[in-house]
């Protein structure tokens, strides 16, 4: 996949809403900033990679390129999902992302659930991960 591995890192935002908190898959928002400067090359759909909050562990991560639909979908989204169980939001702290691989051509996290997260400590053990 071009553009890979890609380094992201900036203050986590108040999103849209979407209820992906609801369905267990809450999503840390980068600004629009940090998403303006992502490379055209970077494909749209859902990547994996590792995470970090502030200067805390680094944890795996699944991210989603997306449209964003505060912007009429003319402008994008980088969504991560930390594969963590945090007990506090952090919206406002710096979040610094490796983005390592491209996982499919899927916009949106609402299936994540039930084919990645449900089992994603089995599927993210991709061999292309342990190449890092
Ligand atoms: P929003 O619409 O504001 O993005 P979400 O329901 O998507 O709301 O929740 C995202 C927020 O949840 C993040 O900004 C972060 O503060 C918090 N959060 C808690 N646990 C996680 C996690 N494992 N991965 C990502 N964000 C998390
Ligand atoms: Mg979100």
């Amino acid at each position: 996949m071009k553009g890979l591995p890609y380094f992201a890192c900036g203050k986590i935002v108040k999103g849209f809403g979407r209820g992906s908190r609801q369905l267990g898959i809450p999503t840390a928002n980068f600004p629009q900033e940090v998403v303006d400067a992502l490379p055209d090359e970077i494909e749209m759909g859902v990547y994996y990679g590792w995470a970090q909050v502030e200067s805390g562990p680094v944890y795996k991560m699944v991210m989603s390129v997306g449209w964003n639909p505060y912007y009429n979908n003319v402008k994008r989204s980088m969504e991560t999902h930390i594969l963590n169980k945090f007990s506090e939001d952090f919206y406002g702290q710096q979040l610094k992302i490796c983005m390592a691989g491209y996982i499919r051509p899927e916009e949106n996290f609402e299936n994540l659930d039930v084919d990645l997260l449900s089992n994603g400590e089995t599927q993210l053990e991709l061999p292309e991960m342990k190449k890092f």
